[in-house]
């Protein structure tokens, strides 16, 4: 089951059978994927990257992607991915979720399990070639052998162009170390192989994580908008406060227009005065009147 065959929204990133039919030399591209990385706490390094190839617009895969405690299976092995523009035909590329030039950032025993997922990685190549009568040997080749078809391991960095990875630092006798060991049957992978579901649980459950990271971002700017309101002269008033006044300027409304009526129902006429008199209270009150000319 591979990541990519099912899930792919952005730039095709693969194509199966490989163009021209071309078979696996045995061919190895060893990449860093300069990702952002996960120091500490869960390691989602690989899920989040393993999202972004699949949603990118442009070019850029691998048929392995691991982080400290994932091996993602991406696209298999028999399939061309675009891991390496100048070898990509009969060659097969891991990458590790890291930054090429952070190796060292990354905690001792994190490190360990990148390596020893790679390197679980590259046995599960070593034996998938041995069972088609290729031996790989566990040997770093150059950029010009892996140009040439030759098996064996090579840094993009020196098959690819205008690439640095996996960089100076990564450790190139810890990795093959390793991989023998995995040759050998030792069973030290730290990673569990992801089902589908497995992943989509997890993606799940990085995107909760993060919603409730926004959530409370949205909570934190409404209270510090609030706050910043409650400063400003003119937003000052509270509802309750502004229907009070309104209801004020009614009740003067009212008692004005009755003070009016009054007048007529007592057969006084209506001096200028009584109206002035009246519209003054009101306009004390707060009530706005206007004021218009006989038409
Ligand atoms: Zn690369």
């Amino acid at each position: 089951m591979s990541y990519l065959l099912d899930y792919n929204p952005g730039a095709p990133q693969y194509t199966y059978p490989r163009r021209g039919g071309a078979a696996l030399s045995g061919t190895c591209i060893i990449h860093t994927a300069e990702c952002a990385m996960d120091l500490d706490g869960d390691d989602t390094s690989a899920e989040v990257c393993a999202n972004f190839i699949a949603s990118r617009a442009d070019y850029g895969s691998y048929h392995r992607l691991v982080d400290s405690d994932s091996i993602i299976d991406m696209v298999p092995f028999e399939y061309e991915a675009w891991q390496d523009s100048e070898t990509n035909n009969w060659a097969v590329g891991i990458s590790a979720a890291v930054q090429a030039g952070r190796w060292l950032d990354i905690p001792a025993e994190r490190r360990d399990r990148i390596y020893r997922n790679m390197a679980t990685a590259a046995a599960e190549f070593v034996r998938h070639m041995a069972a088609k009568g290729i031996a790989v040997p566990l040997r770093r080749i150059s950029g010009a052998e892996a140009r040439a078809r030759v098996a064996g391991f090579c840094a993009h960095g020196d098959s690819g162009l205008y690439r640095s990875d996996p960089g100076a630092q990564f450790d190139w006798a810890l990795f093959f170390e390793y991989t023998q060991q995995a040759l050998s049957g030792i069973n030290f992978q730290s990673a569990t192989f992801h089902q589908e579901d497995e992943l989509s649980a997890e993606f799940e459950r990085d995107v909760r994580a993060q919603l409730s990271k926004d959530e409370a971002a949205f909570t934190k700017l409404d209270r510090d908008l609030r706050a910043q309101l409650q400063g400003l002269p003119s937003l000052d008033r509270d509802v309750r406060a502004d229907l009070a006044q309104k209801g004020q300027q009614i009740a003067a409304l009212t008692s004005t227009t009755q003070a009016l009526a009054g007048l007529v129902g007592r057969e006084q006429g209506l001096s200028v005065d009584d109206i002035k008199q009246a519209v003054t209270a009101a306009i004390a009150a707060g009530l706005t009147i206007t004021v218009k000319a006989g038409e």
